[in-house]
């Protein structure tokens, strides 16, 4: 018997060697943001397997994203010297769902070939079903509907399973349609991706015998992020459990940021209750962040009054412990021009670009971080989404610039020419396509020849018609009307600011806010065809894998993720707390915003800054924006106030000194110099008004008054 404890234990506190050595029964290891939750889990792996305990296809492991599972594999590996190929379940609820359903999909109406649709194929077929059911698509949107599906699989509801209330919602007939879009998926051997739990709990709960065998395959179960989890995670897992249940689950009540997706914290607080005889394990020593970050961070979330409540400590004593820091800049441009010479400066004091992150709480927020990096050359990569040129809004935007810019743009054309919808068909198009082909001419002249003659059906024509009449129209703005103005009216004009306004989906507001951001980002150049070809240079900047870079992420994509410096840009009422959290969920829409603004924290090992800008520029007119009310959360003593960079000419004498050169020097960091226009007196003033951003749309520039807009972010982190 070895006498000596193995490798991979080593350096483990008593709680965390607890948890990893606890075999059976339930364990559920609640821990603040840092504790080691993901590297007890991992060990726990490694020491299932290195104990002979379990083979590795009998271990069930969920993480929330496949990069994590892929990193956890590699560390298992690490820890053991290999063997951990058989590792078939280690994964997102989605993907071991996938691999479930494929040998069972007979049993759930599937062939196990079936397909898992997309979003746009997904809205295409709810379209279908509500136009059969002959209800107007504009008031009875199928994005709206989507959205209802999303919910009810959230919860694992099947359509005899939703609530009288629900059944009868969507002009009368939520629960027949839902039941017919269920019927149509079978029918084309397709599923959704709520479809992939839900489907597997009906078959647990149709098929005893194949949960039993299931029940035996995985000895052990573990889930990571378990306070992210929604009610259909949670039942499959309770069914999966109730046969042995060696289940543990590491959560943190406090980075719970899924609430609006149905993720549901309680589930937290029922697992004593529906596993019996749990064992629950705290870990209070944080080993990520020094003591300034993380005593910052313990004080803000404090303000939250729904929560469990943790003590955490570091011992993490580093002489060079920088106070988290909180900066703010005139607009954020300079923000990002500002964060950008502080990356660059960090740089030549030797620290890598891949231990630097940026995380932002709207994606739109990326913009002028990207369009800054391109243009001083320092290497960045967009972390869990598309860049934010590359994304479907603004790839959609960009096609009607270029067809008005360059009529002869065919790929610009193909790609908006029936977005959004205009009942052109596939029929049509062909006819266009064939005879731009056969005569050697670019797609709008051909649609524009075939306008003329009677080969195509007189409703498409008025269609087509329609969409050239507005490039030419367009086209001739060019000449006189300011480009940015002439960007809003193409938007406004083609419909497609409306299709994402009328839009049900949780992205939507993302997406409206970043047009409103191209066009904003317009504004710094002269000409529309300016402005193009800026794109076209910073679109081919490919991104190399494997290359030092700065990361830029929102703050629910940084969950679980840690580096040495994370700049926090744009720390203002309205963004941060979000104002639609605020106005759709109230006081517990804040609490969220409140643990997304810890998650962020908590990210940074070493040195986190915050930043805040005092203007926000939107649609030419300027607004001054109200810093943030976590900002006042932050307890003074590990804070400081760095030298305002407002007017940007003294931002060098900063900038140069790094961190540290302008740190607070005893005076109160609330009182220190500053120079914007700003804190003190907005504080007061949002005392006085609560709502200061109110709600607006994105109305045409011919149309709009004087109103304010909203500042509206994104509350997803999801691809297009
Ligand atoms: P989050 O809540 O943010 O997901 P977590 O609780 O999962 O955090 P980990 O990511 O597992 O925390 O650990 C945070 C950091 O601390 C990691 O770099 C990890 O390697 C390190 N760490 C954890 N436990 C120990 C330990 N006993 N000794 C040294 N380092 C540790
Ligand atoms: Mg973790």
């Amino acid at each position: 018997r070895r006498s000596q404890a193995p490798d991979y234990l080593e350096g483990l506190n008593p709680e965390q060697r607890d948890a990893v050595m606890t075999l059976e029964g339930p364990l559920l290891v609640l821990a603040g943001a840092g504790t080691g939750k993901t590297r007890v889990l991992t060990t726990r792996i490694a020491h299932i397997l290195a104990t002979g305990s379990a083979r590795p296809s009998e271990i069930l492991a969920v993480t929330f994203t496949n990069k994590a599972a892929r990193e956890m594999k590699d560390r298992i590996a690490g820890f053991i010297g290999g063997h951990v190929e058989g590792m078939a379940w280690l994964g997102t609820f989605h993907s071991i769902c996938v691999k479930i359903l494929r040998r069972h999909a007979e049993l759930v109406g599937l062939k196990s070939g079936f397909s898992i649709l997309d979003t746009d194929d997904q809205l295409r077929l709810i379209k279908q079903i509500i136009q059969a059911e002959g209800l107007d698509e504009k008031r009875w949107t199928p994005r709206a509907f989507a959205g209802m599906v999303d919910g009810w699989k959230n919860r694992a509801q099947t359509p005899n399973e939703i609530s009288h209330g629900e059944a009868a919602a969507f002009a009368g007939i939520g629960r027949k349609l839902y039941a017919e879009y269920q019927d149509r998926l079978s029918i084309l051997n397709a599923c959704d991706f709520g479809d992939l739990l839900l489907h597997v709990i009906t078959l647990f709960k149709n098929n005893p015998d194949i949960l039993a065998d299931y029940q035996r395959r995985f000895r052990f179960m573990m889930v990571d992020e378990y306070q992210d989890t929604n009610v259909a995670q949670y039942l499959w897992l309770r069914l999966l459990a109730q046969g042995n249940a060696n289940v543990c689950c590491v959560g943190d009540d406090d980075q719970s940021i899924y609430g609006w997706r149905g993720a549901e914290v309680d589930n937290i607080l029922r697992f004593e209750h529906d596993f019996r005889g749990a064992k629950v394990i705290r870990l209070e020593r944080n080993y990520r962040s020094t003591s300034h970050i993380l005593a910052a961070a313990s004080h803000l979330i404090s303000h939250n009054e729904g929560r469990l409540g943790k003590t955490l400590f570091t011992d993490i004593s580093d002489p060079d412990e920088v106070p988290v820091a909180v900066a703010s800049a005139w607009d954020s441009e300079e923000e990002a021009r500002a964060i950008g010479e502080e990356i660059e400066t960090l740089q030549t004091q030797g620290h890598r670009l891949n231990d630097i992150a940026i995380l932002v709480r709207a994606s739109f927020q990326m913009r002028s971080f990207e369009d800054r990096f391109v243009s001083m050359g320092l290497n960045y990569r967009v972390i869990g989404g598309p860049r934010f040129y590359e994304r479907l809004e603004i790839r959609d935007a960009l096609a009607y610039f270029r067809c008005v810019v360059q009529p002869a743009d065919d790929l610009a054309f193909e790609r908006i020419v029936n977005t959004p919808k205009r009942g052109l068909g596939d029929a049509t198009l062909k006819l266009v396509h064939e005879l731009a082909r056969a005569n050697r001419i670019p797609l709008m002249e051909a649609a524009f020849q075939l306008c003329q003659t009677e080969e195509i059906k007189p409703k498409a024509r008025t269609a087509l018609k329609g969409v050239l009449d507005n490039f030419a129209r367009w086209r001739r703005e060019l000449e006189t009307a300011k480009h940015t103005e002439l960007a809003e009216i193409i938007l406004d004009e083609s419909g497609y600011t409306e299709m994402w306004r009328t839009d049900r989906s949780a992205e939507a507001p993302g997406r409206l806010d970043n047009l409103k951001e191209l066009i904003r980002s317009m504004e710094e150049f002269e000409s529309m065809a300016g402005f193009l070809e800026h794109i076209s240079l910073v679109m081919d900047r490919d991104s190399e894998e494997g290359l030092d870079a700065v990361s830029i992420m929102t703050l629910h994509s940084a969950k679980g993720l840690e580096f040495d410096t994370v700049f926090l840009p744009g720390w203002e009422e309205g963004l941060f707390p979000h104002q639609r959290a605020l106005d759709e969920s109230g006081k517990a829409g804040l609490e969220e915003e409140r643990r997304l603004a810890y998650v962020g924290v908590t990210r940074a090992k070493k040195r986190a800054k915050i930043w805040f800008t005092s203007n926000r520029r939107i649609h030419g007119q300027w607004q001054s924006s109200i810093p943030s009310r976590f900002l006042d959360e932050l307890p003074e003593a590990h804070v400081e106030i760095v030298e305002s960079s407002s007017n940007y000419g003294g931002y060098g004498s900063y900038g140069g000194g790094g961190y540290g050169a302008s740190r607070f020097d005893g005076r109160d960091p609330f009182q220190s110099s500053y120079s914007t226009p700003g804190w003190q007196r907005a504080q007061k003033a949002r005392a006085a008004q609560d709502t200061v951003l109110e709600r607006g749309s994105f109305k045409s520039s011919r149309q709009r008054k004087a109103g304010p807009m909203t500042i509206e972010g994104e509350l997803v982190a999801k691809s297009v």
